[in-house]
Order: structure tokens, then sequence, then C-alpha cells
């Protein structure tokens, strides 16, 4: 690859990462206005490269590069979105990564015979609804009545935020189904320490981890932190406190089940007084979904007895539930075939993270490549992936846009 496409992504990744909606750290959460200000850039970009550029009501934008006219269209891409305190990688990488493959392309004269649609989804972080996917669900048509209905921290539901803060205006509709297209690839850090480990610069994914996120919430009596005898308070937080760390030693003893509790909040929320309501999220993950129902179950019904113990009332409902998914073998064969002449290795890895290959895998075949990140570091401000392995990536992607026959 030639250098200067190489500096021009590691800039734009750099630029993308000052478009903040925070004075410090990196934050952009579905359709904020630093999201449409990262959208509108990369649509720049895509234009700049010639492509057909456009963007749905909800922020997710998408540039067509013609092909021939009767071929399916490949589709790359990845997410714009961050979480709070964002690395610069995540997500980015995708993106701007696959507007370099077409631009080497370009500059060795490839045509290909196909179209290669690049996305860049609003929301896959799931920031702000607790509801993850949500551009690349927006996508495929598959935005339901219940997620409509989701509030976010301001008590704006998502199907009010599309209304006042969509992308209304010259907004097209992004639609994908069962025979759109053959295949979505996104490039993305791993996320993990695996090919640190291995000193391996990238490798292809055989799939991503079920996932489940809850929000729970017990809920006591407030009362006077100074007059109330311990025995008779029904505090919400310490109820919760106790199910935290409960999350925590089922899924040490049930490797490699993982669960974090990541937000809490408590009301009314002063030093003096009992807390009467803790609501809090949990994450739950596992790479087989039976497993992830057994431990699902068991812990419901922990919450529920620590609950009870604590003459606390008890919700708990699932937000989101995604099942664990399988990259496609024959994209993925490709895929390998491409690493293997980049780098020379032929290594896979299972995804614990999410991706939105797990939406669009309901309609398409799907595919990823991993690139090594420093310590394994994400979701902070030192993220980290080396230019030899940004480049190693997007060679790769060059290699399969080469090889793929729709
Ligand atoms: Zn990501």
């Amino acid at each position: 690859m030639k250098q200067e496409i190489l500096q021009r992504a590691l800039e734009r990744i750099e630029l993308l990462a000052t478009v903040s909606d925070a004075p410090e750290g990196l934050v952009r959460t579905f359709l904020s206005p630093a999201n449409r200000e990262a959208a509108e850039l990369v649509m720049e970009w895509m234009e700049g490269l010639g492509m057909e550029v456009c963007h749905d009501v909800g922020g997710t934008v998408r540039g067509i590069l013609g092909g021939s006219a009767d071929a399916k269209p490949l589709l790359l891409g990845s997410h714009l979105d961050t979480v709070i305190d964002a690395g610069k990688y995540d997500g980015a990488l995708g993106v701007i990564g696959a507007l370099a493959a077409l631009e080497v392309l370009r500059d060795e004269n490839v045509v290909l015979p196909f179209p290669v649609h690049v996305l860049g989804f609003s929301d896959e972080e799931g920031v702000r609804f607790q509801s993850t996917y949500l551009g690349s669900r927006g996508v495929i048509g598959e935005l339901e009545s219940w997620q409509l209905e989701q509030r976010d921290m301001d008590g704006l539901s998502l199907s009010e935020v599309l209304e006042n803060e969509g992308w209304l205006d010259d907004a097209e509709t992004i639609f994908y189904d069962e025979s759109s297209s053959d295949g979505y690839v996104e490039l993305h850090i791993e996320q993990g320490r695996v090919l640190e480990d291995a000193d391996e610069a990238a490798c292809i994914v055989s799939g991503i981890c079920g996932q489940v996120r809850l929000r729970v919430v017990m809920a006591g009596q407030a009362d006077h932190a100074g007059t109330t005898p311990m025995d008779l308070r029904r505090d919400a937080l310490t109820g919760a406190a106790e199910c935290v760390l409960a999350l925590e030693t089922m899924a040490r003893e049930h490797s490699p089940l993982v669960g974090t509790v990541g937000q809490i909040q408590v009301h009314p929320g002063a030093s003096n007084a009992i807390p009467q309501v803790a609501e809090f999220t949990v994450d739950l993950r596992h790479p087989d979904d039976e497993a992830l129902e057994h431990h699902l179950g068991e812990l419901r019904n922990a919450f529920d007895a620590i609950a009870n113990r604590r003459d606390l009332d008890f919700g708990w409902e699932i937000v989101q539930q995604n099942g664990a998914v399988d990259c496609d073998p024959d994209l993925t064969k490709i895929l390998l075939a491409s690493l293997e002449s980049v780098t020379g290795a032929h290594g896979m890895l299972p995804s614990g993270a999410g991706h939105d290959g797990v939406i669009l895998s309901t309609v398409m075949p799907i595919g990823m490549i991993f690139v090594r990140c420093q310590g394994g570091l994400s979701h902070h401000p030192d993220e980290y992936a080396e230019p030899d392995d940004i480049a190693a990536g997007i060679d790769i992607l060059v290699e399969f846009l080469k090889r793929w026959k729709p």
C-alpha cells in the first residue's frame, strides 16, 4: 500500500477522534451533534472517492461505489458512535479502513466487478438507549415498537428522538433484506490480548458471542440516615451491591461466562438518605447460547433471593438479547486466504464483543477481520493500534475484495 494512503487513514482516525460531545475525551452517542458531525465528515470522504452518498433518518451513512450493476453489492463498514471516554479505533477503523482499501484499488486501477457499499452505523454501542445496534437494526428494518419506546437518560423515547433530533432533511431509506447482498465484511480492532500474545498483526473472526443486557431495579424505602436503625432499613443500594458481587462470583466460577454491571443510579441520591431505589445494568455474555440461557436463569434466582431476604421489590427487564453468531464459512475461507497472503498467518478467534455483523447476519453472510491492539485495551482513551497492523488490516480487505465473487 502506498504510504500516503495509510497516512491519510491514520490522519482520519486522529481527526475523527477530535469530534466529540465532551470537552475532554471522546464521546459520540446515537444522533448526538458529534455523531452527526462525524457522519458528515465520513460522507465528505466518501464523496472524495466518487461514491454515491446518503444517510438515513437514524444517522447511518452509506457510500456506494459502482461496479457491475447486475451484481449484488458487497457491504463493508463499522460504527461511528463510541462509548463514553472512548478510544480512537473502535468502529472508526472499520469505516476508514474500508475507504482506504477502495483507495488502494483505485490507485492500482482495479475495477471491481460488483458494487461496494460502505456503511457507517450511527449506533452500535447502545450508550444512549441501552439498546445496541440501533444503526444496523435500522437498515434491516428491524427497529421494533418496543425499542422505539425505549427512553434515554433524559426520558426521551427513541421515536421522539428520531422525530426531534433525527436526520429528517434529505434522509433516504437504507434497507437490506435477504436478497440484497451476499456479504458484509467488517475490519475491527481485536479488543483483547490474544493477537498480541501470539505476536500476530491480524486474524479472522470465527463468530460473535451471545449477549444479554438487562435493566435491574431494587426498590426499598428512603429514610433518615441518622435516625433509622440498621435492622429496620430497606436499603436498595446494599441489595444492589450484593447482586453485583453475586454476578461477579457466578462469572468467575463459570468461565468463559463474563458479566458486568457498568451503570448504577441511586435515588434519592443524598449522602444523608437511605437509598430508596437502585437501578443498574447487567451485561452477560457467553459463546454458547444454551449456557448463557442457563446462567441467566440462575442469576435471576440469585437476585430474587437477595431481594426477598432484604425485603426489597425487585424488577428485571431484558433490554436486549442476541444469540451467538457464526461467521460465514465461505466468506471466511476467502478472508483466511487474504490474511495468509498479507501476513502469512491463518489464525481465527471468536469475538467476545458484539459487532454490527450480529444484526446483518440475519439477512446476509458476514465475515470479520481483527487487528491487534496494544495490551488488548479498548473502550479506553489509551486504545492503540500500530500503523503497520492497521496497514495489514487494510491490505487484507484489499486482497479480499480482489478475490470476492458475488
Ligand atoms: Zn466496535
